[in-house]
Parts: C-alpha cells; sequence; structure tokens
C-alpha cells in the first residue's frame, strides 16, 4: 500500500531518483529580468517600484482595498494584531493546530493565546469551539466587550487560521466575532488564491495576512502581506511598518515606536515575477489536488478536499490515515525513499512555552494529529 503511494507520487513528479520535496518554489517566469533590472537601478532597499507594484498586483488579485508588504508573514501578522488593537494581556482566540508563528505573535503583543479545536471538514477553528467558548466561558460587559469569566482577560481579538489553503467557516466566526465584538483577523498565510464564497480569504477579517515564504504558493524569499479595506488601517499599517517616521524631505521625527517590517525592493522584485505567474500555479495544484483525489479514492484512503462554498489553492496536499502507529510508519517509509511527508503541526498547547495557555479539549485536533500526513505538493512543471 505505501509503496503503491509512494510510486504514484515519483510518477506525478517524473522523480524517480532523487528527493521529492514537500513544496519546492518555481521560478518559470520573469524573477530573473525583474532582479536584475532592481540591482541595476540601486534600489534594492525598502523604496523602490517593485513594492508599490507587488501591492498593486496582490491588491488587485485579492480584491482588498490595502496591501503593505512587509519582510515576513510573522511580521504583518504582529502589526496586524497590534492594528486590530490588541493590548499587553488580552486574550486572543487562535487554534490549537496552526504553524508556530500565529502563537508567537500573540506573545510579541504581551497577550495571552487560547487554543481552540479544530473542524474536521476545514481543518481550522471550530466554529462549534468558539461559540462554547465565548457562550459558557466568556461575558459581555457593559462596555460591549468580551471578557473571560475566569481570567477576568479582555477577549480582544480571534486568529483563525486556514491550515493549507483551506478556508475556514468564515461565515460562523465572522457571524460570533461581530455578535461577541471581538476583532477578526484572519492568519491567510498560506491561503493566496483560496476562496470562500468566491471572496479572497484574508478580507473578511478587519485585517488579514499573507506569506511569501519560500515553502508557500507564491514566494518573494521572505515576505508578507497586510491586507485591510479599512482606510484609516491601511494608512497605519504602512506607518507602522516603516519605522513611524512623518514624511519629511529631510528631517527625522518618527512619532511612535515603529518597526522596520517594510519588505525591501528586491524581494518585491521576484514578487512580481511570481504574481504574474499566480492563476496558472493555481490551476496545477487544483488540477494535481484532483489527480490525488481520484487515486486515493481508488486506494480508499481519505483525502483532505476543499469545504463546500470554498475554493482552495490545496497549498499542501494531505491524507488521513487510520491511526498514529499507520501515520508514522508511512512517514518513515516515504522519507526513507524520497519522497518529504510530514505530519500535523505539534499542537500549540504541547510546546514547552504554551504548555501553561487555556485550551479546549481538543479532540477533533488531537484525532487529526493523530493521523494526518501532508504529501509533495509543488506546482509541477
Ligand atoms: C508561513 C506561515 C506564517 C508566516 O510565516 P513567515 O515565514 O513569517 O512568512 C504564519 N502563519 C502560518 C499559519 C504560516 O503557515
Amino acid at each position: 500500500m505505501f509503496d503503491k503511494i509512494v510510486s504514484f507520487i515519483k510518477d506525478i513528479y517524473k522523480t524517480h531518483n532523487g528527493k521529492i520535496p514537500l513544496h519546492a518554489p518555481v521560478f518559470a517566469g520573469n524573477e530573473k529580468k525583474y532582479m536584475l533590472e532592481c540591482v541595476d537601478s540601486t534600489f534594492v532597499s525598502s523604496v523602490g517600484k517593485y513594492v508599490d507594484q507587488f501591492e498593486i498586483m496582490v491588491r488587485e488579485y485579492t480584491g482588498a482595498k490595502h496591501a503593505v508588504a512587509t519582510v515576513n508573514g510573522t511580521a504583518a501578522l504582529h502589526l496586524a494584531l497590534l492594528l486590530a488593537g490588541v493590548q499587553r494581556d488580552d486574550e486572543i482566540i487562535t487554534q490549537a493546530v496552526t504553524f508556530v508563528a500565529t502563537a508567537n505573535v500573540i506573545t510579541y503583543c504581551g497577550a495571552h493565546p487560547v487554543f481552540l479545536d479544530s473542524d474536521c471538514e476545514t481543518l481550522g477553528l471550530s466554529p462549534k469551539a468558539l461559540e462554547a467558548f465565548l457562550n459558557q466561558q466568556c461575558i459581555q460587559k457593559d462596555d460591549g466587550y468580551t471578557y473571560n469569566k475566569t481570567t477576568g482577560r479582555k477577549v480582544s481579538a480571534c486568529l483563525p487560521m486556514h491550515v493549507f489553503g483551506h478556508p475556514v467557516h468564515i461565515d460562523r466566526i465572522q457571524f460570533l466575532c461581530n455578535r461577541y465584538r471581538v476583532a477578526f483577523v484572519e492568519d491567510a498565510a498560506e491561503s493566496i488564491g483560496s476562496l470562500f464564497e468566491g471572496k479572497h480569504t484574508g478580507t473578511f477579517g478587519r485585517l488579514g495576512i499573507l506569506s511569501f515564504n519560500g515553502n508557500k504558493t507564491i514566494t518573494t524569499g521572505g515576505g508578507g502581506m497586510i491586507l485591510t479595506d479599512d482606510d484609516e488601517l491601511g494608512a497605519k499599517a504602512k506607518h507602522l511598518s516603516t519605522t513611524a517616521k512623518v514624511p519629511h524631505p529631510w528631517e527625522f521625527v518618527h512619532d511612535q515606536t515603529g518597526f522596520n517590517y517594510r519588505l525591501p525592493n528586491i524581494n518585491a522584485a521576484l514578487g512580481c515575477a511570481q504574481m504574474e505567474q499566480l492563476l496558472g500555479f493555481i490551476e496545477k495544484k487544483r488540477k494535481l489536488a484532483d489527480q490525488y483525489k481520484e487515486f486515493f479514492d481508488s486506494i480508499e484512503i481519505p483525502f483532505i478536499s476543499e469545504p463546500e462554498l470554498c475554493r482552495s489553492n490545496y497549498w499542501l496536499n494531505a491524507i488521513v490515515l487510520a491511526d498514529r502507529k499507520k501515520r508514522n510508519a508511512f512517514l518513515e517509509y516515504s522519507n526513507a525513499n524520497g519522497v518529504m511527508t510530514r505530519p500535523l503541526w505539534t499542537l500549540m498547547p504541547d510546546l514547552t512555552m504554551y504548555s501553561h495557555c487555556l485550551r479546549d479539549e481538543l479532540k477533533n485536533a488531537r484525532w487529526l494529529e493523530d493521523r494526518l500526513v501532508c504529501i509533495p505538493s509543488s506546482v509541477t512543471t
């Protein structure tokens, strides 16, 4: 059975004696041309035409009113939380199944993460778990805001993450956030090209973020983007990411403690070339997912498909094995035989630095952790 899967993947990537990575970037367009132009122009740093152009391209593609490019997705997330009004000692709801950056940025703000369970269809934050937490553990005070009854802390934001590019149940989560006056911020780091009811992920929340790390659907080497429809937040994002410098021909006036989070022009040059290929990349990734689905159906192994009402970018394809023993055996076999596979991330509250944090029972999260395996998902060439 495992050998059948491994040979199927090797056939897809036409690679029979080298390692097949989980997700490698593809540079098949104007990458070299734009980077060379960028070097020739000498504008390789935080000012230049490629940064502006990259932001315009992402804005037009996602439909977000504002897009602000940052050095990486983690920096974008950090700023997004600050801009959403997160303050020291607030409580921020997120999911236990996520990449560690989601939890780290909450800590950067001096706030406390609450790790809730996953939805087995989307793999992301469970709306049921969110409702149970808000309804049973929290109280809405006279100021309209929601507070944790036990800790007394203000629950100021909810930060769901679209796992492997599959959108969470955005409508239900957004409804709950509105009702409890909790700022809705989307970690769409993995989901460029993924839509919920035809609208791009990362554009539903007050703010959303994308990542362009080397393992994501498109890459700028390192890079990220803050998305928002709010004019004021858009302007503040740019200001805060560029050391909060007040525009002036020569004076150095900074009106608050800002950040050096702006994306360099040379990275943006790569981003512009990658954006030009994004439609084709998504088409190929969706075709690959179709091939995987057909194959895994034929050997009766569940394959993670896009949730209802969604179009997923299928950033990482994943299968669900019978139990933890089978999962480990397959990880062992595939990695030893030239096919890179990975389990789900260690659940956040199982990491030492987050072991003291609030969480719910995490029943689905643990079920998924025991069974899920990610398989090679690079754009096929
Ligand atoms: C990739 C990723 C980020 C941001 O990562 P950077 O490497 O900082 O760009 C954040 N959250 C999730 C869920 C991610 O997968």
